[in-house]
């Protein structure tokens, strides 16, 4: 039985004060679920929000991490970095990272590796744009992400990865992709982690879906046998809300 997950992710959003008043909104009513719950956040306020968070079963993690663990990378943070402030969760390739900060199938492959070596729990996004749905080549762009993300990656390895399936064009746009099409690609997936490692890795790999996830679709899409939980960027920013996702 795979344990369900929901996990924020604030992008570019809250200061450090903001993010303490949603923790104070949330703790309660998400302290007896049965979902793990992950908030992926902003640099700046990772460590302030681990402490803030201490005792509670909320996950803090970070949104990107670099594949070194130090030298002239300026801006970046390091596996090193995130071990030091007891971070040991972090996103891998969103795809506003592919789109905007040039990350490839290479280095996020890097990146998982680095993680591995440092015991660092990963969260890899994967996902195809509109245009290459429309030309109905989707599975085998998500198939190649997939492959390459986990080159050198052993199968001991899988307890401390989580995949997300984010088709792009569904991200912060509010069209979620249908249930049946999510649990579609999301059975795909599951059947090319079992060809590249077995049946046992490919039963309880946790893999979530992730664009325009709310409280109205939510229950439906979490109803579906391969999808494990969500990814949530907007809907994860108001406390109330999220409560809602968490609770489903
Ligand atoms: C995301 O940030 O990964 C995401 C899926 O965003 P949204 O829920 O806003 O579509």
């Amino acid at each position: 039985m795979r344990k369900p997950v929901i996990a924020g992710n604030w992008k570019m959003h809250k200061t450090i004060s903001e993010g303490f008043e949603f923790i104070d909104g949330i703790k309660d009513k998400v302290k007896d679920t049965d979902v793990e719950v992950m908030i992926f956040v902003p640099c700046t306020m990772l460590k302030s929000m681990k402490d803030y968070t201490k005792g509670t079963n909320i996950v803090i993690g970070a949104q990107n991490m670099h594949f070194e663990e130090k030298g002239a990378f300026t801006g970046e943070i390091s596996p090193l970095m995130l071990k030091d402030i007891n971070v040991k969760n972090t996103l891998i390739g969103h795809s506003e990272r592919r789109e905007y900060f040039n990350e490839t199938d290479e280095t996020v492959n890097k990146k998982i590796l680095k993680a591995m070596e440092h015991d660092i729990d990963v969260v890899l996004c994967v996902g195809e744009k509109l245009e290459e749905r429309e030309k109905n080549i989707e599975k085998e762009v998500v198939k190649e992400q997939i492959v390459k993300a986990f080159a050198d990656v052993s199968a001991k390895m899988f307890d401390k990865i989580v995949i997300a399936y984010e088709p792009i064009w569904a991200i912060g746009t509010g069209k979620t992709a249908s249930s049946k099409d999510a649990d579609e690609m999301i059975a795909f997936i599951r059947s090319e982690i079992e060809n590249l490692y077995n049946d046992e890795i490919s039963e309880n790999v946790r893999i979530l879906y992730g664009g325009s996830v709310k409280p109205a679709n939510v229950e439906e899409l979490m109803n579906q046998d391969d999808i494990d939980g969500g990814l949530v960027g907007g809907a994860s920013l108001e406390a109330e809300q999220f409560v809602e996702l968490v609770n489903f």
